[in-house]
């Protein structure tokens, strides 16, 4: 983990050496850039923190802090998976290669597995483009005893949901953690392909829950919202586990994600084992990224 996390560190820096003047708001600004909070959000949170600190007075250091920590608060979007008992509930796992989606649908499965008692889950393996996620979430099926349902590699990834499903129903299967591809030769085939995916899955579902993940990764800062958009725009999403909190210094790009997306984030990812992702707990993020202990 890192020592020192978001504008924890700077903010701390700049208590101990500025008055509350003009410089200071402009030094937090610049701090909240460099912590992947975006220029737009930034400029917002100072400039709302500068005319509350002017029109109340607040001059402590406490007093500043529990603004901005409001101030921030109000921006989050933070909401658990909710799963609807007696009912096939399919999560639909989206995100670009490399962001810790295969690793996130084994430790949901986990997560649901231990923490909620689900027992008759099956993991599907949707992203057919590679030869090595099919074998990659097979293993890990398989250390979770869980089944998966997977085709060869180059098939129909929208057959491999269909097939996921209709297996599902004839197991009486409470929940199905579908991974897909995240990466095609262009973004427009990656959106059909994925829109053709969302479609069968609710052409198929019969009366279940239906949610689409979206895996970001935190060390990839505000390229992430680019990311949300062109997910949310092609199938609409309706929950984020952010991946790799573990590894960065910053994670300051949740704040423009629920701000610009509304976006609610329900998991944070970490680590690289089965049991490192935590339920998201909007506290505990203003926490780490303002620096309390
Ligand atoms: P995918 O291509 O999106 O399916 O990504 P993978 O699940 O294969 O993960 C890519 C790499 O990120 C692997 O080395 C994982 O172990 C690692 N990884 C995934 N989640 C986390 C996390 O929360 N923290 C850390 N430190 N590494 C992670």
């Amino acid at each position: 983990m890192p020592a020192w996390r978001g504008i924890g560190k700077k903010l701390r820096e700049l208590f101990g050496r500025r008055p509350i003047d003009e410089e200071f708001f402009l030094e937090l600004e610049d701090a909240m850039i460099e912590a992947d909070m975006g220029v737009r959000i930034a400029g917002e949170m100072t400039g709302a923190l500068r005319a509350t600190v002017r029109e109340r007075t607040l001059a402590t250091r406490d007093e500043i802090l529990a603004e901005l920590r409001s101030l921030l608060r109000g921006f989050l979007c933070v909401k658990e998976i909710a799963l609807t008992p007696g009912r096939l509930n399919v999560l639909l796992i989206l995100g670009v290669n490399g962001v810790g989606k295969t690793t996130t649908i084994a430790k949901l499965a986990r997560h649901f597995q231990t923490v909620r008692g689900i027992e008759k889950i099956l993991l599907v393996a949707g992203d057919t483009f590679r030869a090595a996620a099919i074998d990659q979430l097979s293993l890990l099926g398989e250390r979770l005893g869980l089944p998966v349902i997977a085709q060869a590699p180059g098939s129909d990834p929208g057959s491999v949901i269909y097939d996921g499903i209709a297996s599902a129903t004839a197991r009486g299967t409470e929940l199905v953690i579908a991974d897909t591809a995240g990466r095609l030769h262009n973004k427009e085939a990656l959106v059909k392909e994925l829109a053709k995916i969302d479609r069968i899955v609710r052409t198929r579902l019969d009366g279940g829950s239906y949610q689409r993940v979206l895996v970001l990764d935190a060390t990839t800062g505000q390229n992430s919202l680019q990311q949300a958009e062109v997910f949310h725009k092609a199938v609409g999403i309706d929950s984020i586990v952010l991946a790799k909190y573990d590894s960065t210094a910053k994670g300051g790009m949740v704040v423009p994600i629920c701000r610009e997306l509304g976006i609610p984030f329900s998991f944070v990812g970490l680590g690289e084992s089965l049991d490192d992702l935590a339920v998201f707990d909007g506290e505990r993020y203003l926490d780490s990224l303002l620096g309390a202990p």
